[in-house]
């Protein structure tokens, strides 16, 4: 069992194979609500860890540059040692969840543009929402990796929305974290049904993590369908 560097609330990081490297690790937890929703969902870290290794690896071929190195097993890969920027990228295409609730627009709602927003990562804070300039006058990121983040965000959305209209899904909203590595922004963290909204096409039903948080039934249900249309897509068959 490799070094454990840090204990994340859904993935663990260990020391990698060199300096340049760590490995993380998959885990079955769930939380919500900034922690205080929590439950072990056996099997959710590996169809999390192949949803995401897929896509990050679409993502890759389609210009997009990655942590993502080597896949070990089932719930570890190999991925660049980036210094991760302390703010989460939520990019929404289709209103929900605390966009819905904070601004009044009733979930499901077409947005008529696409919207980038930025969260603080502070599970002491509540991961509050935070603006270009508070960011820039924190001195958490710059001006110009502001706007890499933001740009790679919507290419990112670009991608990932024609990827998964064909797979029947919709791409309610997401979020991203990028880290800087060898003086670049690349995309790190995870793309997976807890960090996505993903709607079904046909009937809306949900698969993703909301199933959890709103205790709407078997989340990994959900999970599974995804990795299965997934793996039938253009991003299973490279
Ligand atoms: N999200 C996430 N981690 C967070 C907050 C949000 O992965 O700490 C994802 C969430 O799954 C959704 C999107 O970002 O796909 C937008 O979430 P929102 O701001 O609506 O917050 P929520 O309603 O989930 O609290």
């Amino acid at each position: 069992m490799s070094d454990i560097l840090y204990e994340g609330k859904s993935k663990t990081v260990c020391r990698g194979p060199d300096d340049d490297s760590y490995i993380i690790r998959y885990k079955d937890n769930a939380t919500a609500f900034n922690g205080e929703k929590k439950e072990v969902i056996a099997g959710k870290g590996k169809l999390n860890a192949a949803i995401s290794n897929l896509i990050f690896e679409y993502l890759a071929k389609n210009g997009i540059e990655t942590h993502l190195t080597k896949i070990i097993d089932d719930t570890s890969a190999v991925v660049k040692k980036a210094e991760i920027v302390m703010v989460e990228v939520i990019v929404r295409n289709i209103a929900a969840g605390s966009f819905s609730k904070k601004y009044g627009v009733p979930e499901g709602t077409a947005l008529k543009n696409i919207t980038t927003e930025f969260s603080l990562k502070s599970d002491e804070l509540g991961d509050p929402m935070i603006n270009d300039s508070q960011i820039t006058a924190i001195g958490i990121a710059t001006d110009d990796e502001l706007s890499q983040m933001r740009q790679k965000a919507l290419r990112i959305n670009e991608l990932l929305c024609a990827l998964f209209l064909k797979m029947g899904i919709k791409l309610v909203d997401f979020k991203l974290e990028f880290g800087r590595c060898g003086g670049k922004i690349i995309l790190c963290d995870e793309i997976s049904p807890d960090s996505c909204r993903f709607w079904d096409a046909a009937t809306n039903q949900k698969l993703d993590k909301d199933v959890f948080r709103r205790d709407l039934g078997d989340v990994l249900e959900g999970y599974r369908e995804v990795l299965k249309r997934l793996n039938l897509s253009e991003a299973g068959n490279a």
